[in-house]
């Protein structure tokens, strides 16, 4: 594995060689990033390198930096976190542009992109369980299990269904498509690994990866900014943007910061929540110089994926 460098310089010698966008030639130039936590837990250290890395690179091409809560998850999304999101990213000294951006407020964006694909007949409404889909798959992919296609060819009510995409349409229909990471360069998509991915769930307006996808190309988000966990997502968000017609971003997938056994951070793991250092008195912007230069607290360190 080679040396990951995610805190700027590499991102800012590229700017001057962006693609020109055709449908936003005053943007084409401008690197625009953003954060986007979902508000179903407290941020602890693992978000603060992420947003810290967002802001840094857009910040050291005189870009800007954005923020979206990420707050489409009924059963999870919990009152009040979002606000302490806000006073988090303040006290790390992290300021951004624009209005906060709340994915709830966006269903129809996202409802429409689906009716689009549907128009295309890529969409197919599912209502297999997670125990179903895992007791028939074949095959295991980056989310688990890859669901088999049961639904596909059958007769589904749409009622209380989950709208999954029939990937090898999507496949054919878009052809074959690149992507490209700051870090680790030209990537050629492969989202069938994934197979059939949900696009719309049962429970919540949107999945994942479409509520992403949309929202990044109406943001205008030249370069997205996330951990190398979701490296994989690329390749299906990258399919989703050929097939709506949406601009095509940059990426750079970044380090996670893990525990000893080498696990991402998680505040059930006990990782401390920013909110409880910063009322314990910590100093939030010296503790970002810390992250920035590869300081971490005790007992953590940088991922190599
Ligand atoms: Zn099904």
């Amino acid at each position: 594995m080679r040396p990951r460098q995610d805190i700027p310089r590499i991102i800012h010698k590229r700017a001057d060689r962006w693609p020109a966008s055709p449908r936003c030639p005053i943007r084409a130039r401008v690197i625009r990033t953003r954060f986007a936590p979902s508000p179903n837990g407290a941020l602890h250290l693992g978000h603060a390198y992420a947003a810290i890395v967002a802001h840094d690179l857009a910040r050291a091409a005189s870009g800007e930096f954005l923020l979206r809560i990420e707050d489409i998850d009924p059963g999870r999304s919990r009152a009040g976190l979002a606000e302490a999101m806000l006073d988090d990213l303040g006290w790390l000294g992290l300021g951004w542009d624009g209005a906060v951006v709340r994915q709830s407020q966006r269903c129809d964006l996202y409802a429409a992109a689906a009716e689009t694909l549907k128009a295309m007949g890529l969409l197919y409404p599912c209502r297999c369980s997670r125990a179903e889909v895992a007791a028939a798959a074949k095959a295991h992919g980056p989310d688990g299990p890859v669901y088999p296609g049961t639904c596909r060819n059958r007769a589904i009510p749409p009622e209380r269904a989950a709208w999954r995409l029939d990937m090898a349409g999507a496949r054919a229909r878009a052809g074959p498509l690149f992507w490209d990471d700051a870090i680790a360069g030209r990537q050629q998509a492969t989202p069938e690994i994934f197979g059939d991915v949900v696009l719309l769930r049962r429970d919540a307006p949107a999945s994942y990866h479409l509520a992403v996808t949309v929202d990044d190309a109406a943001q205008a988000i030249t370069l997205v900014t996330r951990g190398a966990d979701l490296f994989a997502a690329s390749h299906v968000h990258r399919l989703l943007q050929a097939l709506l017609d949406l601009p095509v971003p940059r990426w750079h997938h970044h380090r996670l910061l893990v525990e000893p056994d080498g696990r991402k951070l998680a505040k059930r793991r006990g990782s401390p929540a920013l909110a409880d250092l910063r009322r314990c008195g910590v100093d939030g912007r010296a503790l970002a110089a810390d992250l920035r230069a590869g300081r971490f607290p005790a007992g953590i360190s940088s991922g190599t994926a």
